[in-house]
């Protein structure tokens, strides 16, 4: 039996709709394979604003730090969306990547067949596709000084700065090299080496880096290529590793490949321990969809496949977490869908909390047999 203390921070929205499905699966998991989770409930973003002014607490920090993972569902809305409010519910997301050290966003995009016909892309195109993205957090244009606007006799000027060191890289790249190492052993390092500066040097390092991995095939691609390639050839990926900006924009183009935001989850990673487990905060990359709240229309698939990567990230739980996706698979083979990917003649159109029972159903049933 293995003990796991669980920060669960449902947020605005939907986030509390899909959380509680995923909360399902989470009791199912403990109770099947007899583990012990020691889970404790958090305010953050528009909710924590609410009750306490702020968007992250040092109390719900101190609570994330002392856990061995964060499930995150998902926090903003309209009521807080003055862009010039000094406190807005996204702090809470970065609050807790900068509180916790998360520096590797990892986003797995796998098409299930079943869904072929609910994506934009053509069968024949999707047809094996299962790729991770490993986008770097912490670093670059985001977070570069100078970054500023002044006015002269040319007009508005602004400035953005790329800054990166050698360390942020390499760390990332090790990051995207080892999960390569458990996957399919290709690695695609995605740069603009033929423009910038920083990333001549991401390229350097990446090369040096892949003299470690003898064992991983490494593929260099510019950024604009990539953006190509993954909607001509997804199938030809396994983990894609690239920085904050190019990851960013590249995260959200793999996202439609597998038909909806609903079915997407996510892990921000920090530093592992030799056994690959680390705490890692664990979120769909859909938002609050306040155009859907309270109706039981949120897919909680996304959700709750981020459970699975907490179950496999943090807790180093494989058969758990490969229990958790293979549930999900064969409710989606048997023909159930929430209203957002429900665009087959042969749908099953259930709700929010039906999708929920039916993945736990499976899971209880398959551990069972
Ligand atoms: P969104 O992801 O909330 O919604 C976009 C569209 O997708 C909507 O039509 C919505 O109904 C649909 N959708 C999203 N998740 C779904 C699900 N699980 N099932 C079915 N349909 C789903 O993005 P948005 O509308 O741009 O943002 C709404 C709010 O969410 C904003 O306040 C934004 O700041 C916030 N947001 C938060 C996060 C986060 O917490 N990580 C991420 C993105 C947006």
């Amino acid at each position: 039996m293995a003990f796991f203390n669980i920060a669960l921070a449902p947020g605005d929205g939907i986030g509390p709709e899909v959380f509680e499905e995923a909360l399902k699966v989470l009791h199912s998991i403990e109770r099947l394979y007899s583990h012990e989770f020691s889970l404790k409930e958090v305010l953050v973003g528009g909710a924590s604003i609410d009750e306490t002014g702020v968007a992250l607490t040092d109390e719900v920090l101190d609570t994330a730090i002392a856990s061995n993972a964060v499930l995150f569902g998902a926090v903003g809305g309209p009521k807080w969306d003055n862009p010039s409010a000094s406190v807005r519910p996204e702090q809470a997301i970065l609050g807790l990547r900068k509180g916790l050290g998360l520096f590797a966003n990892l986003r797995p995009v796998r098409v299930n067949p079943i869904m072929f016909e609910d994506s934009a892309l053509k069968r024949e195109v999707l047809e094996g596709t299962d790729l991770v993205v490993v986008r770097e957090l912490t670093g670059g244009v985001y977070f570069g000084r100078p970054q500023k606007r002044w006015t002269n006799s040319r007009g508005r000027q602004a400035v953005d700065t790329v800054r990166y060191s050698e360390k942020e890289f390499e760390r990332i790249l090790r990051v995207g090299f080892e999960l390569a190492r458990s996957r399919r052993k290709k690695v695609t390092s995605v740069d603009k080496a033929n423009i910038l500066e920083t990333s001549r040097l991401w390229r350097e390092i990446a090369t040096e880096i892949s003299e470690d991995y003898p064992d991983v095939e490494v593929e260099h691609l510019l950024v604009d290529a990539c953006a190509m390639h993954l909607i001509r050839r997804p199938a030809d990926f396994d983990v894609i590793v690239t920085e904050n900006l190019f990851g960013d924009i590249l995260t959200d183009e793999a996202s439609m490949l597998a038909g909806s935001m609903g079915m997407l989850p996510s892990a921000s990673l920090g530093r592992r321990r030799k056994n690959g487990t680390g705490l890692g905060l664990y979120e769909p990359i859909h938002g609050t969809a306040p155009d859907i709240v309270g109706q039981g229309l949120a897919n909680p698939l996304a959700m709750i496949l981020s459970v699975a990567l907490m179950l496999r990230y943090s807790l180093g739980l494989e058969s758990e977490a490969e229990a958790v996706e293979v549930a999900v698979e064969k409710v989606i083979a048997d023909g159930y869908r929430t209203a957002d990917i429900a665009g087959g003649v042969q749908s099953k159109v259930v709700s929010t909390s039906q999708m929920g029972s039916l993945v736990d159903e499976k899971i209880e049933l398959a551990r069972k047999k």
